[in-house]
């Protein structure tokens, strides 16, 4: 990272990580955060994260957990993320895709191990390692470009070797990986800490791969080896291995169908906005573009100033229902960038200013999965899709 990027991102961090409302880097400064607004906002359960923690190590038997918070902590946002996670037993560490991010964490406070799951050019390295970051061993040229960092940083470079047992994304193919590893565990300015693998998520081959990780690193001294994601923590137990890798689940999304019957875990953000409208149509108005949709009967609709920018789905008009004073109410029309409708029904029965919440725990009807089900969305995009602009509150 270059001098002038690191202090962008360390003088936006600076705003962003005191305050218990936030809004990420972008936003550098934040005039209006902290007075009464009609802007959407998100509020993160940090109770939520903490039961979802707890779940995951019931379901796998007490493994250590290296928490995924790639993508802003899956939308959630890392500076409010990373110090909830932080101080918890269960967590080892925390796992990230860009380098970028595994900076941020530290500007955020965060104390544990942060591995870098990508690549990165030899002066990030430089800056990560010193920042405690480990890296990632993942190609044919690991040792060399591991070594070079190594050799700037001037001690030795914890690392964590990536195996590719049949994803084909990241990582080393572990059929040529064996005298690879033996190469690297041999090096005394790296100190390997871990090997790892994605799996396809396909039950079968996931048993297959972790069968390749096991062997290949038999004999050898690589530390954890860890595999799982959401998928394998609530399906898989074999591919358990010594620490767990999930994202989704801390979150408090489901994977899967199964998952979900199973209800162990709790969603750790709510999408809030405040009612800005509330009117009386007569039968045949209309409401948004292409009037798609109109009023049999005289009915009452309100608007919500949140869209699909803020990440709720476009498709929410095909039957998603929105909380307001503990009842629902369809989406009505079209879910704009920044706004959305919903029908009332034949009584007033909300006000201008009432908390409407789009996302959330507070009824099954809102519930991630059960929203990204209704609006044909992905359920990983219900999270990783929230706008990182949005004010973001721990709660
Ligand atoms: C995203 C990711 C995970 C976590 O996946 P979830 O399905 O969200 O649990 C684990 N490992 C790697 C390499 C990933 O990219």
């Amino acid at each position: 990272m270059s001098p002038s990027r690191r202090a962008f991102v360390q003088s936006s961090m600076a705003a962003v990580a005191a305050p218990a409302v936030a809004r990420l880097p972008v936003a550098p400064s934040r005039p209006l955060a902290q007075i009464p607004s009609f802007d959407p906002w998100l509020e993160i359960d940090g109770a939520a994260l903490r039961w979802n923690v707890d779940a995951v190590t019931r379901l796998t038997g007490g493994r250590p957990i290296l928490a995924v918070v790639k993508n802003n902590a899956y939308g959630l946002g890392l500076a409010q993320v990373g110090p909830v996670l932080d101080p918890l037993a269960a967590i080892h560490g925390f796992a990230v895709v860009k380098a970028e991010e595994a900076m941020r964490l530290r500007q955020a406070g965060v104390r544990k191990p942060v591995l870098l799951m990508g690549r990165c050019e030899d002066e990030e390295g430089v800056e990560l390692a010193r920042s405690g970051v480990r890296l990632a061993a993942l190609g044919e040229d690991a040792a060399d470009r591991l070594g070079r960092v190594a050799g700037r940083v001037g001690r030795p470079l914890g690392v964590h070797l990536y195996i590719d047992t049949g994803m084909g994304r990241m990582g080393m193919p572990y059929r040529a990986a064996r005298p690879w590893a033996e190469a690297l565990v041999a090096r005394p300015d790296l100190r390997v800490e871990g090997a790892f693998t994605e799996l396809t998520e396909n039950p079968d081959f996931d048993r297959e791969q972790v069968g390749h990780l096991q062997a290949l690193t038999r004999g050898l001294q690589v530390g954890p080896l860890h595999a799982a994601s959401s998928a394998a923590v609530m399906h898989q137990p074999e591919a358990h291995l010594d620490m767990v890798r999930p994202g989704l689940a801390l979150y408090g999304g489901y994977v899967s169908r199964a998952a979900q019957d199973r209800g162990e875990l709790r969603p750790a953000y709510r999408l809030r906005a405040r009612v800005v409208r509330v009117d009386r149509l007569e039968a045949g108005d209309g409401v948004s573009y292409h009037r798609r949709w109109k009023a049999t009967r005289p009915t009452w609709i309100a608007v919500l100033p949140v869209g699909h920018v803020d990440g709720y789905p476009s498709g929410a008009v095909k039957g998603a229902e929105v909380l307001v004073n503990g009842r629902l109410f369809p989406v009505v029309g079209t879910v704009s960038a920044s706004h959305t409708i919903i029908a009332v029904g034949d009584e007033p029965v909300v006000r201008v200013g009432d908390v409407a919440t789009l996302v959330g725990p507070d009824h099954p009807a809102i519930h991630p999965n059960v929203v990204a089900e209704r609006a044909g969305y992905s359920e990983y995009d219900m999270f990783m899709h929230l706008n990182p602009t949005l004010p973001r509150r721990v709660v």
